[in-house]
């Protein structure tokens, strides 16, 4: 289910275009899209990253048509391929022809690179007549060289005029099946741009910032400009763009999309308490564990990992499954009702065997299948030892006041 949309701006009305089976745009789901990085004439490794990309949460795949033994691979990959594929097309028009041939569900043209307005007609022609939609990808860093010089710069205004030239020559051939985006690496310029296009199109706006470059720093670049337009109601389709494992691109899009209440959770969202003095695990490497484990699992749970048994259970009860640390064993949790104790090695299994208990047959019948009472005896007794030991004072204030009072010589 999704979750209460409690901070979006309503969304943008777009006109709906169709990627294959995937619509985009309308009142479409916002749609993950990645980018595969092999050679796409090495049929079988783009297959193989395909479907990872489609494991890890993408509703879209594109691959760069950029020769032709590449629309070649694609005539091979398309029919074997779980979800629609786009051709990725700069500057020679004829790898869109070969594209379309090759059967892709949408091809990607980059205005600043095909400039001759008879090879975009002829080939938005050409799409128009196979059903095939064209998402005109306007780049900062490949702006049309004459919009460089007129507007002094690649500003979002040049970024929309660029678009806009290009929807012209598609409007001549009667084209309207388009997506549009205008990327820049520069967060703010790319925000902007994208606003001004919203305001005069209703064409759906596939969002990205490009060239974000590698997590963390690509991370929260794409972050920050994709969720800014999403809240604001802007955008049907988005991509990371990271210097990474496009795996990573995939699970972030799908992520953000999830954390925002946008679509649908699929796999498992975990909390885990950021540690402090009291806790009694390394609660960094049980999460990580955790997350390992977990994967590409489809249990559309929140799992909490909690460092403590003191403060874990309370300020995770929101969780669906949590479990918390104390005195060498694992408290698990299901909505905050103590329902089992582990040994501290075998915490993540039994986080897995739970998660997968619950989705399968609901928090209610796990909750049932649990002693509670002994369950929560046993996280009390934990919970009191924690606290006699380290008392209220889980920083250790009194010991470090002492010390701090021995340098200063008071
Ligand atoms: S008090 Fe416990 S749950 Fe809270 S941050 Fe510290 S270890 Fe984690």
């Amino acid at each position: 289910m999704l979750g209460p949309n409690l901070t979006a701006a309503p969304r943008r009305k777009t006109r709906q275009i169709k990627v294959g089976s995937v619509p985009v745009g309308g009142e479409a789901p916002i749609s993950v899209q990645s980018m595969t990085i092999t050679k796409t004439a090495d049929v079988d490794a783009t297959l193989q990253q395909i479907y990872a990309l489609a494991g890890a949460g993408a509703d879209i795949v594109r691959c760069t048509c950029n020769r032709a033994d590449a629309a070649e691979g694609l005539a091979r990959i398309v029919p074997r391929s779980p979800v629609p594929i786009v051709a990725d097309v700069h500057n020679d028009w004829r790898m869109a022809m070969a594209a379309l041939e090759a059967g892709v569900q949408c091809l990607r043209l980059n205005p600043g690179n095909i400039r001759n307005p008879e090879h975009i007609r002829t080939i938005a022609q050409d799409a128009k007549d196979r059903g095939v939609p064209i998402r005109i990808g306007v780049n900062a860093g490949s702006l049309d060289r004459d919009l460089y010089a007129k507007h002094g710069g690649a500003t979002p205004e040049a970024l929309v005029e660029s678009a806009q030239i290009e929807l012209a020559y598609f409007d001549e051939v009667g084209f309207e099946d388009v997506k549009i985006s205008v990327k820049a690496s520069y967060v703010p310029l790319m925000i902007e741009a994208y606003r001004q296009l919203a305001d005069v199109t209703d064409h759906p706006l596939h969002l990205g910032v490009t060239e974000a470059g590698p997590p963390p720093a690509g991370l929260v670049k794409a972050t920050a400009g994709i969720s800014t337009l999403l809240l604001e109601g802007i955008g049907d389709t988005i991509r990371y763009s990271l210097t990474a494992d496009p795996v990573e691109e995939a699970r972030a899009g799908r992520q953000l999309l999830e954390s925002l209440g946008l679509r649908e959770r699929k796999s498992v969202d975990l909390i885990a308490c950021p540690s402090c003095g009291r806790a009694e695990i390394d609660v960094i490497d049980v999460a990580r564990r955790a997350m390992d484990a977990f994967g590409e699992r489809q249990l559309p749970l929140q799992v909490a990992v909690m460092g403590c048994v003191v403060n874990g259970p309370g300020e995770a009860r929101e969780a669906d499954l949590g479990i918390a640390a104390g005195n060498k064993r694992g408290h698990l949790f299901v909505k905050g009702r103590n329902v089992a104790v582990v040994p501290e090695a075998e915490m993540v299994d039994a986080l897995v065997d739970w998660a997968e208990f619950i989705v399968a047959h609901g928090v209610d019948a796990a909750i049932a299948r649990a002693d509670t009472a002994l369950a929560e005896r046993e996280a009390e007794r934990d919970r009191r030892r924690n606290l006699g030991e380290r008392g209220d004072d889980a920083n250790d204030a009194a010991t470090r006041i002492e010390l701090i009072q021995k340098k200063v010589g008071s």
